[in-house]
């Protein structure tokens, strides 16, 4: 299948990183994009360079003051006396009933959802040409390829209409589900990343016509914490068309695989025209984050799984870490869900 991505996403190089209050480095490095290209090309997909898309398919999710807050920022922090390299908030709104702040601190605090996410003056360009990858995915599969991938960093899932978070920016999922409702009817998106796609979650919070279905580590005690919980069920029109099954730390292939049918029964009673896969490999029992217990040749079996669904699929590159089986994880997923053969 081909596989979409341009230079320009390697570019965003985040440094800082706050876990439990300590400093880390940001583990959302650029190396990844070397691993999962290796990856791609061991399952035999051809990589193609996305067009530019312009603002049109990303604005379709996000707002616009959103957009052009991650536009801008960055030269607008640089002249804050003192401030910090990259763009990172250390204040927040504890609810978004007061009014829009002018200043970039408190904008920065208004779009960024925590510290993992900061922003340098190559991140607006990294972003656009992630969630153009999304784009051309979607619309190759709007073709009438049976599947292609968006190698998407920096990842999305995280990212809500209006706000920044865990390593994400632009929601490449969402817009790769919006592209398809071009033509598509309904679409469904499968989320299987470690974490939570709350971003996700929320920018479809509330319609009927993108069903999100997550599968994560328990955020009972686990990023991101406010979101993934399976009582959160969408709201108004959407009431119904939002499903998280949270899974115990350290779940292996067989729990895993397990929740992926009852996610599938969800799926198929929607009834989708066509499938957006958010894979996170972060969920691999080697990852730095740890959280869940799924193994390399689990990965080729989540593909195969989800590829026995038969519909025309999307899949998009989430979270997955650096460790020296990253591109393994990625290989066996696409060769599972049909690598050389589609
Ligand atoms: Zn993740």
């Amino acid at each position: 299948m081909k596989a979409f991505y341009a230079e320009e996403q390697k570019r965003h190089d985040p440094k800082a990183f706050l876990s439990s209050g300590a400093a880390r480095p940001n583990p959302e490095q650029p190396e990844r994009v070397e691993r999962l290209l290796a990856g791609a090309k061991a399952a035999g997909c051809e990589i193609v360079r996305p067009r530019n898309h312009g603002l049109g398919p990303v604005a379709a999710v996000h707002t616009p003051e959103y957009l052009d807050f991650l536009e801008h920022i960055y030269t607008r922090w640089q002249r804050i006396d003192g401030a910090s390299a990259e763009v990172i908030p250390n204040i927040h709104p504890i609810a978004r009933s007061g009014s829009y702040p002018a200043s970039a601190v408190g904008q920065a605090g208004y779009h960024m959802a925590d510290t993992a996410c900061p922003i340098s003056g190559e991140t607006w360009q990294s972003a656009l040409w992630s969630a153009w990858s999304a784009v051309e995915a979607a619309e190759v599969v709007m073709s009438g390829a049976p599947a292609a991938y968006a190698l998407c960093r920096p990842p999305g899932h995280h990212a809500f209409a209006d706000v920044a978070g865990g390593f994400c920016f632009i929601n490449n999922s969402a817009v790769a589900a919006q592209v398809l409702r071009r033509t598509a009817s309904r679409v469904a998106i499968l989320d299987v990343d470690l974490h939570h796609g709350n971003g996700t979650q929320g920018i479809f919070y509330a319609r009927p016509d993108v069903l999100t279905v997550s599968l994560h580590a328990d955020p009972v005690r686990f990023y991101p914490f406010f979101w993934g919980h399976a009582d959160e069920r969408g709201e108004g029109a959407g009431l119904g068309y939002n499903f998280n099954l949270p899974l115990p730390r350290k779940s292996t292939d067989a729990a895993f695989l397990e929740a992926l049918e009852v996610a599938f029964q969800r799926i198929h009673a929607f009834s989708p025209d066509a499938l957006v896969v958010a894979l996170g490999l972060d969920a691999f029992e080697g990852d730095p984050f740890g959280g869940l217990s799924v193994t390399t040749p689990g990965f080729a079996r989540i593909g195969e799984a989800i590829a026995k669904l038969g519909l025309p699929t999307v899949i998009v590159q989430e979270g997955g870490y650096l460790c020296d089986e990253l591109g393994d994880n990625l290989t066996a997923f696409l060769t599972g869900f049909g690598g050389k053969s589609r």
